[in-house]
């Protein structure tokens, strides 16, 4: 058995006239499943009979245990548990002019992050092609909810999962499959910088960087994988992306009460950016019961933070926590660190 949504159209397509199918019988599965929504390979009744049994005999779609909740504010968190056990989040956050989807890359994450809760459960595995995919069908496809964005900004840390998510992004932007425009996707990395070049060589979609500290010395503490790969030579990967493809890179900050969001961290941070043509993301920290002593930056600490790189030249935006009361913010996803709550 083979999972269908691990396949690339060309693969599945070699597999197709393998087995002495005309190709343009892996065109018509396509446009059963994207065009009309239709999933059940025996339903497909354009595709011969024996055609369709072997699909059946040979391909498998996911069946995962899914579970929901709707915040509030109308934002929706799906925890899905996966063919082995293991589970996954990803949060739906509709505005008034797109919908965008925040999807997962592994289970649990590797980097440990001081501020961050999927860090806390460490690091399981890695998603296949099929299970990045498949959060983004079901939303799509069996829940039916609009869908104009996608940002892998939920659990893990996509650059570690180099090949199965470039391969899944190629679904992604196929107008035969998913359909979605390369600016409409964004991949968030913790600064996995042996990835940043090859990825951005690989796909065209947008790139953010979580920096969060703004110095060696802070950010060695909150983010880890900087006494891997500091500040410098992070700066010095970024410097060589193409010009061409500048304007796709954002820089996140995570703004820490009295920790990351002074004035001081702000002007280190005018210095880090010195050279590069950077976007600035805000991202005011989502509080949590696991990190009881890290609270949310005070507005006025915020906006001063935000008027010196404005000042600076920089463009800031300050992302709007969507989702906290079902901890599906920035930051909040977790395998089973919620369940208790979920099942409550
Ligand atoms: N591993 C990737 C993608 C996942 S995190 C990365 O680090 O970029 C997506 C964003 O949420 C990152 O910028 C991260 O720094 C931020 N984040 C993590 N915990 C948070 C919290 N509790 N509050 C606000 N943002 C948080």
């Amino acid at each position: 058995m083979q999972q269908f949504f691990s396949h690339s159209i060309e693969s599945f397509t070699d597999w197709v006239t393998d087995h002495g199918q005309p190709s343009y019988r892996a065109g018509q599965v396509y446009e059963w499943m994207f065009a009309k929504k239709v999933f059940d390979f025996s339903q497909m009744t354009n595709l011969p009979e024996n055609f369709r049994k072997l699909l059946i005999e040979n391909f498998t779609l996911p069946a995962w245990k899914i579970e929901k909740q709707v915040s509030t504010d109308g934002t929706q968190k799906f925890h899905f548990e996966l063919e082995d056990g293991k589970s996954i989040e990803a949060v739906w956050i509709p505005e008034k002019n797109r919908q965008t989807l925040c999807v997962s890359s592994q289970v649990g994450c590797a980097l440990k992050c001081q501020f961050c809760v999927t860090g806390l459960q460490g690091f399981a595995r890695n998603l296949t092609q099929e299970e990045i995919l498949e959060q983004i069908r079901h939303v799509m496809f069996v829940e039916n909810l609009p869908l104009t964005n996608l940002v892998f900004m939920g659990m893990g840390e996509p650059l570690l999962n180099f090949e199965n998510l470039c391969s899944a992004i190629d679904l992604l932007k196929e107008p035969k499959a998913f359909g979605f425009g390369h600016r409409k996707i964004s991949v968030s990395t913790a600064g996995t910088v042996p990835k940043i070049l090859p990825f951005i060589d690989r796909t065209n979609v947008s790139l953010a960087v979580s920096l969060t500290g703004s110095t060696d010395e802070t950010r060695n503490h909150w983010m880890p994988i900087n006494q891997k790969y500091n500040l410098s030579i992070l700066k010095e990967t970024l410097m060589q992306v193409p010009q061409t493809k500048w304007k796709k890179i954002m820089f996140e900050v995570v703004m820490i009460h009295q920790k990351t969001d002074t004035e001081e961290q702000a002007k280190n941070l005018v210095k880090f950016l010195r050279g590069m043509k950077a976007k600035v993301n805000l991202i005011p920290y989502n509080e949590n019961e696991h990190f009881p002593q890290l609270k949310a930056p005070k507005r006025e600490d915020l906006m001063k933070y935000r008027d010196i790189l404005m000042k600076a030249g920089y463009y800031v935006s300050i992302r709007k926590n969507r989702g906290q009361d079902i901890m599906g913010a920035c930051g909040q996803l977790s395998s089973h660190l919620n369940q208790a709550k979920m099942s409550s």
